[in-house]
């Protein structure tokens, strides 16, 4: 027998009334039929030091010609390194402890690899993972870092990067952070049977860094391509990245630029920064390669043009990327080369160069060339794919200000 009260809520002044319904439940079913055709499932992750065979038994599988067939040399050869401890498994099995089947995934893969009898023999085939995709919505405040704030709000580091990379025209995220800066995402997680497995795209952000406010939109184009906007249409990735640094946890660490050994910028003719040895440097801009290889005190050295009047240049590499030659093609963000100390350098640094009809500027306060906007039918279809997420950004931000305050 079980009871339940309902309560009708009404204003304090009246009587509460209250009514109690009693309701008989049935029996519960003793056992389960035997004959009951629907699998049992269970799912778990593969322990350390625990054999297939185990964590079948572990999960319902008694069947002994399944078990025992479970550790043989060619199936573990066939899951192709699936099956390892943190591993997800998934067992179907019968309510006689038969094998229906077994899935086994990893995180962040694609794939899983199933396991089910045929003819009395365990077979392994593999299938790509049916993702479902969920929107997460989160924002932070940086405290220390952006690391630090990021783990504080539960986004993944490739969330950090992703955000370093679509802001990179604005914000160069090794030196222009400030305790304060707050940040808004909109971004995509694909679920498997439920569980998070990665994180997809971002579809929106918002980054106030010192006080101004960047934001960012991705935009499908009717040809498919799809890229980032901030609110009045202009693309995020024309123009150049403000730093040739990859973002990561590691280098994150390295914000201080290095004062010149000697002089001014003017006569040292480009910046420097500090970087772990083998940090990933990337092309500031769409551009070609111009010299790739070593030059006196610049050692490993990479020129790329850009457009017509614009040439960037990457010094005291450690190495180059993989089949760069002069004359090939470079998308920004490609990863060019990895910070060293060649050539006249007193410790791993990237030295930095931008010149305009090759006369060097100040890469910290040259005016770089901005995007156009937007217009016509793109501007509307713009608007019209992204003003709902622009609602809840602003909606997320506030929140986020009302929580703080
Ligand atoms: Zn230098």
């Amino acid at each position: 027998m079980a009871a339940a009260i309902a309560v009708v809520p009404g204003s304090p002044v009246e009587p509460i009334s209250t009514e109690t319904v009693v309701e008989q439940l049935g029996a519960l079913p003793a056992a389960v039929s035997s004959s009951d055709p629907r699998p049992f499932i269970r799912e778990d992750k593969i322990r350390t030091g625990e054999s297939l065979a185990s964590a079948l038994r572990r999960l319902g599988v008694t069947t002994h010609t399944v078990t025992t067939q479970a550790n043989a040399p060619k199936l573990m050869r066939d899951l192709a390194g699936s099956f390892r401890p943190g591993a997800f498994i998934t067992v179907a099995s019968t309510a006689e402890g038969g094998l229906q089947s077994a899935s086994l995934s990893n995180a962040g893969s694609d794939i899983e690899h199933v396991i089910q009898v045929v003819d009395g023999k365990l077979q392994v085939s593999q299938q790509a993972l049916a993702f479902e995709t969920r929107i997460h919505m989160q924002s932070g405040t940086v405290q220390s870092s952006l690391f630090a704030a990021m783990d504080a709000a539960g986004l993944p580091d490739s969330v950090a990067e992703s955000l370093s990379n679509i802001f990179g025209d604005d914000i160069d995220f090794h030196t222009d952070l400030r305790r304060g800066d707050r940040f808004s995402v909109i971004y995509e997680v694909q679920y498997h049977q439920g569980r998070a497995i990665r994180t997809g795209r971002i579809l929106a952000a918002e980054f106030i860094n010192q006080g101004i406010r960047h934001a960012a939109y991705l935009f499908a184009h009717p040809n498919g391509n799809q890229e980032y906007y901030n609110q009045d249409g202009k693309s995020h990735k024309e123009g150049f990245l403000r730093s040739p640094l990859e973002f990561s946890r590691v280098s994150s660490g390295f914000s201080m630029r290095l004062h010149p050994v000697f002089g001014t910028w003017r006569e040292h003719k480009g910046v420097d920064y500090a970087a772990p040895h083998g940090t990933a440097v990337r092309a500031t801009a769409d551009g070609v390669v111009e010299f790739v290889g070593q030059q006196n005190g610049y050692g490993n050295f990479v020129v790329l043009r850009h457009r017509d009047k614009y040439t960037t240049a990457y010094g005291h590499l450690s190495g180059f990327a993989a089949n760069l030659k002069t004359g090939t093609r470079i998308n920004q963000g490609d990863t060019i080369g990895y910070v060293g100390s060649t050539g006249w350098a007193t410790g791993p640094h990237l030295h930095y160069e931008f010149r305009i009809d090759n006369i060097h500027q100040d890469p910290l306060t040259v005016s770089l060339p901005s995007a156009a906007a937007l217009s016509g039918a793109s501007l509307t279809a713009f608007r019209n794919q992204t003003s709902a997420l622009a609602t809840q950004i602003a909606h997320l931000q506030q929140s986020k200000a009302v929580f703080l305050d």
